[in-house]
């Protein structure tokens, strides 16, 4: 005997509302707390040479380094990207 499964149409079956987590007030306030508050500042010391060049910095490479960070809001996303750059 044939037996046709037709897969039911995503929520016609359950009228529990799906889970949002995203909407959660502990993980709006936990994304609120790992977003950025202001744009990044230029460092205002004058290192140029040796492991620190802070004098060398342009700003558009601050704020692609800030926008790629702030990407996730997510502070375990945030740690892998600092690892990325971190000196060995
Ligand atoms: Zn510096």
């Amino acid at each position: 005997m044939e037996v046709n499964v037709n897969p039911c149409a995503e929520g016609s079956r359950s009228r529990k509302p799906k889970r949002s987590p995203e909407k959660w007030k502990c993980n709006i306030d936990k994304a609120k707390r790992h977003s950025a508050k202001t744009l990044p500042d230029p460092p205002k010391c004058n290192h140029k040479d040796g492991a620190l060049q802070c004098k060398t910095l342009k700003m558009h490479e601050i704020l692609k380094f800030h926008e790629n960070f702030y990407r996730s809001k997510c502070k375990t996303d945030q740690d892998k990207f600092l690892l990325k750059y971190r000196n060995p």
